[in-house]
């Protein structure tokens, strides 16, 4: 349907190319959703270009520059930029339904079916349970919902400093009021449960939709030898996402690489 959309985050060219990887990945699975993605001001023109060819609409997002609530708001708040950003969805009021997923986020097979669930759905945040992680996300735009979660912001602030804090206060009755407002793990599966509960990986690993690079270390931090085809960087952090880091660079050096190339001739830009 051309009302729905898949939305993520750029703020800067690190988190691009994650957007890119995630964008290539939504196409390859053949996605009847648009593709949006929301930018912030310090991703370069080359970026842009890129982030073009896979999306269907890139949109500059300039909190500072906004003159509106969430300016005003943000003066009040300036630990929680980036969370004012990703609060921007709520404002695609022309898609009648969306799906918010992080730009560390690569899908493994279609997720279409997500729309048929409501706001705001999510998953368990495999730190803790009772709170949903908002890597991926099920919400209506509104600019009411948005004015609401502004008012919030400036009130309570974030209990982690981050949107995951906002979003798990304001929706605080998910993890009570309605289970089919709690998406399996499969679309929202971070590495963390490979260590944290190997067995649970072992039986239902396989059946993974999303894979989410949650955490401090991203796929964009590790090296890749494009011939040898393997990843170089924390051996220990990276063995503990295996396969799936591999399957974001394969994608990223088959799939990205060459818009690149394309779009800036023979000198990519990394
Ligand atoms: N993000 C961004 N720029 C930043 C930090 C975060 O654009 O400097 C966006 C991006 O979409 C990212 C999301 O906000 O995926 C949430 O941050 P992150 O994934 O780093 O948090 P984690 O999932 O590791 O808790
Ligand atoms: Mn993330």
């Amino acid at each position: 349907m051309a009302d729905q959309a898949f939305v993520t985050l750029a703020t800067n060219d690190k988190y691009a190319k994650g957007a890119m990887v995630l964008g290539k990945s939504l196409r390859n699975h053949k996605t009847s959703k648009k593709l949006v993605v929301l930018i912030g001001r310090h991703v370069s023109e080359p970026s842009r270009a890129v982030l073009q060819t896979l999306y269907d609409e890139v949109r500059l997002v300039d909190v500072l520059d906004s003159g509106d609530t969430a300016h005003l708001v943000m003066m009040q708040r300036p630990d929680l930029g980036v969370t004012f950003t990703k609060l921007h969805c709520w404002t695609l009021t022309h898609y009648s339904k969306c799906v918010f997923m992080d730009a560390d986020t690569m899908v493994v097979a279609n997720i279409d079916e997500l729309f048929d669930r409501e706001e705001f759905s999510a998953a368990p945040d495999p730190g803790w349970p009772d709170c949903f992680n908002s890597g991926v996300f099920v919400f209506r735009p509104s600019n009411e919902t948005y004015g609401k979660l502004l008012e919030y912001c400036t009130e309570h602030g974030s209990f982690d400093g981050g949107d995951q804090g906002v979003l798990n206060g304001y929706f605080s009755d998910w993890a009570t009021a309605d289970i089919r407002k709690h998406l399996p793990f499969i679309y929202n599966m971070s590495s963390i449960a490979i260590y944290t509960y190997l067995p649970a990986f072992k039986q239902y690993g396989a059946n993974a939709k999303v894979v989410h690079f949650l955490g401090k270390t991203k796929p964009w931090s590790y090296t890749y030898d494009t011939n040898q085809r393997r990843v170089w960087g924390n051996v220990q952090e990276a063995s503990t996402h295996p396969g799936y880091l591999l399957e974001w660079w394969s994608l990223y050096s088959s799939c990205v690489l060459p818009l690149k190339h394309q779009e800036h001739g023979e000198e990519p830009f990394e």
